[in-house]
C-alpha cells in the first residue's frame, strides 16, 4: 500500500456516490448520476477507459445485441475446444466454479430463455446508439462515430439461414435489415474477395473508435464535475451490517453514501471485498489495427462464419475476434491472433504492413446467463451493480447508466429493470 501525500489526499475523499471501475459502464453511470445532482467519484486501478472498453471492436450495433448464452453455443464451444484456431474456446479446468458457471450457461441457452432475454438487450443497445449519436454535440473531442450500417457476410448457407432467422426476430424490435446478394456486396464493398452464400445488411447500426470514445467520455465526465481517481486499486471494503461505509483502496479509504460496482471482468474479485459471490468470468478477445488500404470498407463488416469483426476507422482498419473463456488471463495466444488475421484475409483485401500490428487483448465481463446485472445488490442496501455486459458493454453503456441512475434516484425507470435484476444472480 502506498504511503505519503497521495494516501492522505485519497483519505479526504467522500462523495454521495463512489463507483469502482472507469470503463464505459462506470463512466456512463457517473455521467447520469452527476446529471442527477450527485457528487461522484470514480476509482480505477489503472487509467480511465483502458479495460475492455478500450480496444474492442467499436461496434454500436443493436443487430448484434444478443445474450452470450444462445441455443447451440455450449455444443459449439465443446467442439471448438479441440481446435486451437477456433473463434470460441473454453479453457479446460477442473474448477468447480467453472463447472457450475458452464451448467448455468447451458441452461440459460435454451431457446425459450434466449427469446425472452434478447428484446431487453436490443432495447438498451438501440437507445444507446441514439445516445452515442447525440454525444458528439456534448463531447469535448471526436470519437469517429458513423452510422453506416453493418454488413454481415455469410459464407455458408447454414450461417445465412441462422442470420436471417435472427434478423426476422430483431426486426420488430426496431432493427431493420436487407438481404444482399454477392453482386451488391462487391459493388458496395470492393474490398470483399471471398465468396458468400449471401449477406444481411443492417442499415441502422453504427461504429466508432472505442479508444477515442473512452478518452472523450472520461473528459466529458470530468467536465461535468466527476472526480476520476486513477491508479487507485480497490483492495477491500468496510461493511457494517447490510451497508457499505467505505472503499479501501491502495490510496486510503473513500467514503460514500452509495457505491456502484462496475469493474467489468474483475467484478467477481472486487465483489469479494463486499462479501458477494459473483459468478463472473472473463471472455478474452483480441483486436489489431492495420493501416488504411486502397479499398477501405465504408461500413462495419461481420465475417459471420469466422466470428471476425471489421471496423473501418478513418485512418486504420480494426479487426477483432475470438472469445476465450479464460477467467482473468490477459496473455496473448499468437495462434488465435493469427487465425483472426488469416480468416479476415480469406474474405477481404487489406493492408499488409511489414511488421505485424501489436495485438490488444481484453476481457468481456460474462455472467453465466449472459445478461447484464443492473440494480441494487441483493445483500447490501447501498451497493449497486452495473456488471456483466459481455459482448455489448459499449453499445449499451448510456442506457445502463440511465437505468441505474433511475433506480438509485427512485425515478420511473426508462427501461424495464426486471430482466437485469441482480436478485438471485449475484
Ligand atoms: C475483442 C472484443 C471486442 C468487443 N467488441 C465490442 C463491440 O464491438 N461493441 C460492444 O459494445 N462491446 C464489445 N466488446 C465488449 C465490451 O468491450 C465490454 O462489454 C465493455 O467494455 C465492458 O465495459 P466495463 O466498463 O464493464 O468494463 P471495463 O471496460 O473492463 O472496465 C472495468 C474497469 O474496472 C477497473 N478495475 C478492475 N478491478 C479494479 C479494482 N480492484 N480497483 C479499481 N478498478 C478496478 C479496470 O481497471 C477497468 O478500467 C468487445 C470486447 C472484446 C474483448
Amino acid at each position: 500500500m502506498n504511503e505519503g501525500p497521495q494516501k492522505t489526499e485519497a483519505r479526504e475523499h467522500h462523495a454521495e456516490v463512489a463507483i469502482v471501475g472507469a470503463g464505459a459502464i462506470g463512466l456512463c453511470c457517473a455521467v447520469e448520476l452527476v446529471r442527477a445532482g450527485r457528487s461522484v467519484i470514480v476509482v480505477d486501478r489503472g487509467e480511465a477507459g483502458r479495460g475492455a472498453s478500450w480496444g474492442n471492436a467499436g461496434w454500436l450495433t443493436p443487430s448484434r445485441a444478443a445474450p452470450l448464452a444462445q441455443p447451440g453455443h455450449a455444443k459449439k464451444g465443446m467442439k471448438w475446444m479441440l481446435d486451437p484456431e477456433s473463434p470460441f474456446y473454453i479453457k479446460p479446468s477442473l474448477s468447480p466454479a467453472l463447472a457450475l458457471w458452464l451448467l448455468r450457461f447451458v441452461r440459460a441457452g435454451s431457446p425459450k430463455r434466449y427469446l425472452r432475454a434478447m428484446p431487453p438487450i436490443v432495447e438498451l443497445c438501440d437507445w444507446s446508439t441514439d445516445a452515442w449519436e447525440r454525444f458528439p454535440a456534448e463531447a469535448p473531442s471526436d470519437f469517429g462515430f458513423e452510422r453506416r450500417g453493418l454488413l454481415m457476410l455469410c459464407e455458408s448457407q447454414h450461417e445465412l439461414d441462422a442470420g436471417l432467422r435472427t434478423a426476422e426476430l430483431t426486426e420488430p424490435m426496431g432493427v431493420p435489415y436487407e438481404r444482399w446478394n454477392n453482386d451488391r456486396v462487391r459493388e458496395a464493398e470492393p474490398c470483399v474477395i471471398g465468396p458468400t452464400a449471401g449477406a444481411i445488411f443492417f442499415p441502422k447500426d453504427a461504429h466508432c473508435e472505442p479508444d477515442l470514445l473512452m478518452l472523450a467520455l472520461a473528459e466529458h465526465a470530468r467536465s461535468l464535475g466527476v472526480t476520476i481517481l486513477e491508479q487507485t486499486e480497490v483492495t477491500g471494503a468496510r461493511v457494517e451490517g447490510n451497508a457499505v461505509r467505505a472503499l479501501q483502496t491502495s490510496r486510503g479509504e473513500i467514503g460514500a453514501d452509495n457505491f456502484v460496482l462496475a469493474a467489468g471482468a474483475w467484478s467477481g474479485a472486487v465483489g469479494k471485498a463486499f462479501g458477494l459471490r459473483i459468478p463472473m468470468r472473463g471472455a478474452k478477445g483480441y483486436s489489431l489495427k492495420f493501416p488504411r488500404a486502397e479499398h477501405h470498407p465504408t461500413r462495419s463488416i461481420y465475417l459471420s462464419d469466422r466470428k471476425v469483426a471489421i471496423n473501418p476507422h478513418r485512418e486504420t482498419l480494426r479487426i477483432a475476434g475470438t472469445l476465450e473463456l479464460v477467467g482473468d488471463d490477459l496473455s496473448v495466444n499468437t495462434r488465435r491472433v493469427n487465425a483472426i488475421v488469416k480468416g479476415a484475409r480469406a474474405m477481404l483485401r487489406f493492408a499488409e504492413p511489414q511488421s505485424p500490428p501489436e495485438p490488444w487483448a481484453g476481457l468481456r465481463p460474462c455472467l453465466p446467463d449472459g445478461m447484464p446485472a443492473i440494480g441494487r445488490s441483493p445483500k447490501l442496501k447501498n451497493l449497486w451493480l452495473a456488471i456483466g455486459h459481455q459482448m455489448t458493454g459499449v453499445k449499451s453503456a448510456p442506457a445502463t447508466g440511465r437505468l441505474l441512475a433511475d433506480l438509485m434516484e427512485s425515478r420511473t425507470p426508462s427501461f424495464d429493470p426486471a430482466p437485469f435484476d441482480p436478485e438471485g444472480r449475484c
